[in-house]
């Protein structure tokens, strides 16, 4: 992997090395911040209309083959910072990984985080998805949110400008990006939170295929019923396209075996809303965000 520096603006960087399922092309320009003072006079030396992206740990991201047009942030090793700032609070920047939080808050005596450690993004990716898992959510905890817009301004909004959804949000304001959030937690026994984290990254290990290459759950469940259960019943737990196979472990799960494409993702998705929706009727949603020249959210 060619080595990056942060707190350079560079070119035609491959955004593989940057998402979990290993697929896709470069970012046209890439700037990887030192901290939130450097991201904030960084974007401030922008021209006001260039297209910016953020990325996490890209543990949710298709990024197309073509590449992404603009500028590519990560936030990950560089919005780092999280503090204890009131026996129940924590201030963590958008770049935190979740499990961290999860083992921080636990540390201090905040319990009900648990669920944080089987999130393997950042605290801003969690946001923007409202991330959940073993019962708990995101957004449960946040109390208030550190957004940036696009000249470097930073804006401090209360939790209720936001609705949370199932894996999504409403009330992100159009060229603003999360970078850091305000958790409460309750006050309880830690070195139990920590048994409980420890118990449920037991349990993620059985039943999900957390050392291959993919982004997590592919699809949303549909109301009521579960993704994984769907495709299972459809018959495609090791259905192969290109180098992208429905995992024989967890059939949301669609894992690099190798050299996937973009395009071996689109189809592998396809093939499986065709089948599910064929079978029972039901359209499955991608929880996964695709990004790039190609996808529906760019030119
Ligand atoms: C093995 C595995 C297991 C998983 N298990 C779960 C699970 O149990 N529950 C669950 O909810 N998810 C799960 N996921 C999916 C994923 O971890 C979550 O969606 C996570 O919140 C994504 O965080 P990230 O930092 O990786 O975001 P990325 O993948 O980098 O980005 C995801 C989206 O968030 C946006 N984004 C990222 N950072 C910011 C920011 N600072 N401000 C605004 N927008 C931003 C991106 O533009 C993109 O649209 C799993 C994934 C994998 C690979």
């Amino acid at each position: 992997m060619k080595k990056i520096e942060k707190g350079k603006l560079l070119t035609d960087v491959s955004l593989k090395q940057f998402t979990y399922w290993k697929i896709g092309g470069n970012a046209e320009r890439f700037y990887w911040p030192v901290n939130l003072a450097d991201l904030a006079n960084f974007l401030k030396s922008l021209p006001e209309n260039e297209p910016l992206t953020f990325i996490g740990l890209g543990s949710n991201l298709l990024v197309m083959d073509a590449g992404v047009p603009g500028t590519v942030i990560v936030t990950q090793g560089a919005l780092k910072e999280m503090t204890q700032i009131d026996s129940n609070k924590l201030r963590v920047e958008a770049g935190v990984a979740c499990a961290q939080v999860a083992r921080f808050a636990a540390r201090y005596n905040m319990v009900e985080g648990e669920f944080f450690c089987g999130i393997p993004g950042t605290m801003g990716g969690a946001l923007y998805m409202n991330a959940g898992a073993f019962g708990g959510e995101t957004w449960q905890r946040v109390i208030e949110v550190e957004t940036i817009d696009h000249l470097g301004n930073i804006h401090k909004r209360p939790a209720a400008e936001f609705t949370p959804h199932y894996r999504h949000i409403e009330g992100l304001k159009q060229n603003e990006w999360f970078v850091a959030a305000i958790l409460e937690f309750e006050l309880g026994d830690g070195q139990q939170s920590l048994e409980k984290i420890k118990a449920m990254l037991d349990k993620r290990s059985q039943t999900q295929p957390t050392g291959e290459p993919s982004c997590g759950s592919t699809f949303r469940n549909p109301p009521g019923n579960f993704a994984a259960k769907l495709i299972e019943q459809s018959g495609l737990k090791g259905t192969k396209i290109g180098g992208l196979q429905v995992s024989q472990k967890h059939a949301n799960f669609l894992v690099n075996t190798g050299d996937a494409s973009s395009q071996d993702a689109l189809d592998l998705m396809a093939l499986v809303q065709k089948t599910v929706h064929d079978k029972f009727g039901i359209d499955l949603i991608p929880e996964v965000k695709i990004i790039g020249r190609g996808s529906a959210s760019s030119a």
